[in-house]
């Protein structure tokens, strides 16, 4: 089955879909079914991570999906307390094994931890992994823009890709234009603001009621329309469904000023700064 989603061009040349599926907080008996829903739907990229403890579930989904795997974009992430060169190694291997495949598409350092100072050699674990094939593209998440920096100074590699809390209230200007200068996708997390008040904003309400869609397509459809790679999660098949269903439809100039309006510089998750 062909899909009618947008894909992006990583600075390593791979492509990704724009929109993925996240399965943080499915519990690993569920994430089968919901990683099978997904990918019957047309999603065609998914992200989960080690500390989500449904790699295991994951990987069965995507099987049951139906899907051949190299049409498939998958995501882990290597955990905190995994950071370090041979620690990297032999938690790609656990991972790897869980999710029952040969490569992951994309494998993300989760989180920075500055004052552990061992994301460089984490990064070169990564790098290596690529070099041997188990990985197609490196990246980071939570990286702050000095984190990104100091990461591409030392090892002369540009992750693809930086996986950031990013929701209409939460913009996050600076880093995303720091992505910018660096050919670095931004990928959104927590896009819906975790499916909270955002849901119920005046601002988001009226234009989702001018386009007859949901408030949370409207949101999908800003990211994309922004340029993000973005992961909603659920595990209601409505809102999996839901979710994808933002192909048909286009937010205006004045939509998408409205939205850009909406930044309040609400953090719902921890400060990578200070994150250790
Ligand atoms: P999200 O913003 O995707 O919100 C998910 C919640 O929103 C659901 O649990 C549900 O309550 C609600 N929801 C979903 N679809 C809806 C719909 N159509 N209508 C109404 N409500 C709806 O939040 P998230 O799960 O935190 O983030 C998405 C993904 O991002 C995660 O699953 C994970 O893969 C990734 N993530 C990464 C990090 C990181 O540190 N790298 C951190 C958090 C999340």
């Amino acid at each position: 089955m062909t899909t009618r989603q947008p894909l992006l061009t990583l600075n390593d040349g791979h492509t990704a879909p724009q929109l993925g599926f996240g399965v943080w907080q499915i519990d690993d008996s569920v994430a089968t079914e919901s990683v099978a829903k997904a990918i019957q739907t047309g999603y065609r990229s998914v992200d989960t991570a080690a500390i989500y403890g449904n790699e295991k579930g994951t990987g069965e989904g995507l099987r049951r999906g139906g899907v051949p795997r190299e049409e498939i974009f998958l995501t882990t992430k290597l955990w905190n307390a995994d950071q370090g060169f041979d620690n990297t190694l032999r938690a790609f291997d656990k991972s790897l094994k869980l999710l029952g495949t040969d490569y992951v598409d994309m494998y993300l350092i989760h989180w920075p931890m500055p004052a552990k100072g061992t994301y460089v050699d984490t990064f070169k674990a990564m790098i290596r992994l690529r070099e041997e094939g188990r990985i197609r593209s490196v990246g980071v998440s939570n990286f702050n823009p000095a984190h990104l920096d100091h990461l591409i100074a030392e090892t002369g590699v540009t992750p693809v890709v930086n996986q950031i809390e990013l929701h209409p209230d939460f913009q996050q200007d600076n880093v995303v234009k720091h992505h910018r200068e660096k050919n670095i996708v931004t990928e959104a997390w927590s896009p819906l603001g975790q499916g909270g008040d955002l849901l119920k904003h005046p601002v988001l309400v009226e234009i989702s009621k001018a386009h007859g869609k949901s408030v949370a397509q409207v949101i999908l459809r800003w990211h994309l329309q922004t340029g993000h790679m973005v992961i909603p999660k659920s595990q209601t098949p409505a809102r999996i469904e839901e979710n994808f269903d933002v192909f048909d439809f286009l937010l205006s100039t004045a939509d998408l000023g409205k939205i850009a309006a909406l930044d309040a510089g609400h953090r719902i998750g921890p400060n990578p700064d200070t994150l250790n």
